[in-house]
């Protein structure tokens, strides 16, 4: 699509680690839609579909039905571990083990915020490559925000991982591992209740759309409500350990990675042992808004949650808050998120971060709320989010009162509007921290 993609300069990590490799950092409002290209990661059960795990198996010599019985270790009881795989035979277990689930992810810190309810990890990939991803736990939901790129070529203004241009993309296998460990980390009791007096108050709204899996489906299915649509899964309940959500909500642009996400929503949906056997529901892909991709992702047959992030009604200002509005307008991504819903029934979230005094004013949420409500009732909720600090950002978060009084605008014309409070901010792991510096 574009030549102006950042080139690989060689393999020696950004001076500050940002981004983890080589990424260049891109002139403003330039787009990079072609990751620099660099040695594979290796292929892992998750990669695979059922035929392709089994020819993996025979491949190594063994009886192709080994395959599964792996992928329930990997999946059901979420075990890599080949002490523990005791239905396979001893001789070649390790061998058979260590070709189907390589090492993708290596853990290099752990960062903890909400009483440790809130957990970020920094991620090392095989190539050196640095992601983050960020678990955290609410009052009916559990929530793991992943990584679908090593940085991003979006290139948005307020956004560190935009700010340090785009290293790789992951492969299907490297954005599984992330909600493998996360279920990981959860049974092992490492993720924290959050605190009973908290419940359904400050702490209920947060990173993900929202629009949580029950409260998205349709017309009827009220505003997101102020407890952020929880679930209400039982299994996540105080003390759950089981991942509920995944928002895809951490370093880069998903779409722009198409093979590998949709490959990854498949592992994450598909009934064991074939994936995680997850709720679409569950599942937000959040997007800058490439139209060919959202329309794409429409016609999967997969009804995950769509998070469009707008943060201006109007293409002056979109065009430098979201320099890909220069390719697909407001009213495109619009249309676009609108037959979305059409499509899958979900209702759409519009992301919004609001920034003091550059997309708070009045009028832009009387627009927005007007080019919302012209396209139909009940199909979308806006999601405004005051702005996380980023590193060298002029920009700040508007003020309470002005967000207060957008929100109010924006429900004026009939759109359920939440502001989410966030999360992990003290560990520059909410929203737009995300950069990966060692
Ligand atoms: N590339 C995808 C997903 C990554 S970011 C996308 O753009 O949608 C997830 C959300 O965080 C997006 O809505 C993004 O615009 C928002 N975001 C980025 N930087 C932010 C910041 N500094 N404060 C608040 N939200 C931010």
């Amino acid at each position: 699509m574009s030549g102006d993609s950042a080139a690989p300069d060689g393999t020696g990590v950004a001076p500050d680690g940002a981004g983890g490799g080589d990424a260049v950092r891109p002139r403003p409002g330039q787009l990079t839609f072609v990751a620099p290209r660099r040695r594979k990661p290796p292929t892992h059960l998750a990669d695979l579909d059922p035929a392709g795990r089994t020819a993996a198996a025979e491949a190594l010599g063994q009886k192709g039905f080994r395959a599964r019985q792996v992928a329930v270790h990997y999946f059901e009881h979420l075990t890599v571990t080949p002490e523990e795989m005791t239905d396979l035979p001893k001789a070649g277990r390790a061998d058979l083990v260590a070709a189907l689930l390589p090492t993708l992810l290596t853990p290099v810190r752990t960062l903890t915020a909400d009483g440790g309810a809130t957990v970020k990890t920094l991620w090392r990939l095989h190539d050196g490559a640095l992601v983050e991803s960020v678990l955290m736990r609410y009052p009916r939901r559990i929530t793991v925000c992943i990584s679908s790129q090593a940085g991003c070529g979006m290139n948005c203004p307020f956004c560190a991982t935009g700010q340090a241009g785009l290293t790789r993309n992951l492969s299907t296998a490297e954005i599984v591992e992330q909600v493998a460990y996360a279920a990981r980390t959860l049974r092992a009791g490492g993720l924290a209740d959050i605190e009973r007096t908290d419940a359904g108050l400050g702490l209920a709204e947060m990173e993900d759309s929202g629009g949580g899996p029950d409260s998205g489906g349709g017309p009827d299915s009220g505003g997101g409500a102020d407890l952020g649509g929880e679930t209400g899964e039982a299994d996540a309940a105080y003390g759950g350990t089981r991942v509920t959500n995944v928002v895809f909500m951490g370093m880069g642009e998903a779409l722009a990675n198409y093979a590998a996400a949709i490959g990854a929503i498949r592992r994450l949906t598909d009934p064991s042992p074939e994936g995680f056997g997850m709720s679409a529901r569950g599942l937000t892909m959040s997007t800058v808004g490439l139209v060919p991709a959202i329309d794409r992702l429409a016609a999967e047959g997969i009804p995950v949650t769509l998070a469009l992030s707008l943060h201006a009604p109007d293409d002056d200002l979109r065009d430098t808050l979201v320099p890909i509005n220069t390719r697909w307008r407001v009213d495109e991504a619009l249309d676009a998120a609108r037959r979305y819903f059409e499509a899958t029934g979900r209702r759409v979230s519009i992301e919004y971060a609001l920034i003091r005094d550059i997309n708070d004013q009045s009028w832009r949420a009387d627009l927005l709320g007007e080019k919302l409500a012209a396209r139909g009732r009940g199909w979308v909720h806006v999601n405004p989010i005051p702005l996380n600090p980023t590193p060298g950002s002029r920009w700040t978060a508007s003020r309470a009162g002005v967000a207060q009084q957008f929100v109010e605008r924006v429900r004026a014309h009939g759109i359920p509007t939440t502001v989410r409070d966030t999360r992990g901010r003290e560990i520059d792991g909410a929203c737009g921290q995300l950069a990966a510096a060692t």
